[in-house]
C-alpha cells in the first residue's frame, strides 16, 4: 500500500505510523526523522535543515523533495511505502505525484489524523522520545515506568528542541498556512480519508486499521 499521513504536529502521525506501517509491511518515512538523523550526522543537508527546524520553519521544497525522490529508489520502498510529515505544501503533492506518475505507482489512500486544537500544544510539549530506540513516550498520557529512562531500551529520554511551546505554537501556524491546502489537493482526488485521532492510542489504530482493511490491507 502507498499510504500518506496527514495532521497537524501532535496528532500522532509518528506513534500511530510505527504501528500500520508494521502491519501493512511497508516501509516508515519520515521527512522529520530523517531530517534529524542528518543534523545529528552533521551532514550538509542537517545543517542547512536546521535553522529551519528550530524555528518550526519548514525545510525548502526542492531540498525535501530531492531526499524523498532518493528514499523512493531504496528497495524496499518498491512495494509501498508510508509518508509521515511528507507532504507538508501543494508544491511538495504536485512533486510526489509526479514522481508516482513516473513509477507508474499512485497514492492509495491519504489518512487525516483530526484532533482539536488545543490539545496539540499539550501534547507535543509533554512529548519525550528515546535517544537510542526512537520510542515516543509523553510525561503525561504515556510515561515511561522509570522517569528519564525508555522501558524498551533504558535509553535516556529527551525533548525535540523543536517541541518547546514558542516553536510549537509556530509550527501550528505554519501547518495552517501552508500544509492544511493539501486536505483539499487530496480531497478532489478522491484519496482523503478522516479518522478522529483521540482518545486511546489503541482505539485510534483500531479506527485507521478499519479504514485500511476497505483497501484491502488486514
Ligand atoms: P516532524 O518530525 O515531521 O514534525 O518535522 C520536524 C521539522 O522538520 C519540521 O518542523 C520542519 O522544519 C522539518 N520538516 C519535516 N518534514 C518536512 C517537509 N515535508 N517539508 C518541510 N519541512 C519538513
Amino acid at each position: 500500500m502507498r499510504i500518506i499521513l496527514l495532521g497537524p504536529p501532535g496528532a500522532g502521525k509518528g506513534t500511530q505510523a510505527v504501528q500500520i506501517a508494521q502491519t501493512a509491511s511497508i516501509p516508515h518515512i519520515s521527512t522529520g526523522d530523517i531530517l534529524r538523523a542528518n543534523v545529528k550526522a552533521g551532514t550538509e543537508l542537517g545543517t542547512e535543515a536546521k535553522r529551519y527546524m528550530d524555528a518550526g520553519e519548514l525545510v525548502p521544497d526542492d531540498v525535501i523533495v530531492g531526499m524523498v525522490g532518493d528514499r523512493l529508489d531504496e528497495d524496499d520502498a518498491a512495494h509501498g511505502f508510508l509518508f509521515d510529515g511528507f507532504p507538508r505544501t501543494v508544491p511538495q503533492a504536485e512533486s510526489l505525484e509526479a514522481l508516482l506518475v513516473d513509477r507508474g505507482t499512485p497514492l492509495d489512500v491519504v489518512l487525516r489524523l483530526a484532533v482539536p486544537q488545543e490539545e496539540v500544544v499539550e501534547r507535543l510539549t509533554g512529548r519525550r522520545t528515546c535517544s537510542q530506540c526512537g520510542r515516543i513516550f509523553h510525561m503525561v498520557f504515556d510515561p515511561p515506568t522509570t522517569e528519564g529512562r525508555c522501558d524498551d531500551c533504558e535509553g535516556s529520554l529527551t525533548q525535540r528542541d523543536d517541541d518547546t511551546e514558542d516553536v510549537v505554537l509556530n509550527r501550528l501556524d505554519v501547518y495552517r498556512a501552508q500544509t492544511e491546502p493539501l486536505e483539499n489537493f487530496y480531497w478532489e482526488r478522491g484519496l482523503l480519508r478522516d479518522v478522529e485521532a483521540v482518545g486511546d492510542v489503541s482505539d485510534v489504530q483500531a479506527r485507521i486499521q478499519a479504514v485500511l482493511q476497505e483497501y484491502g490491507q488486514s
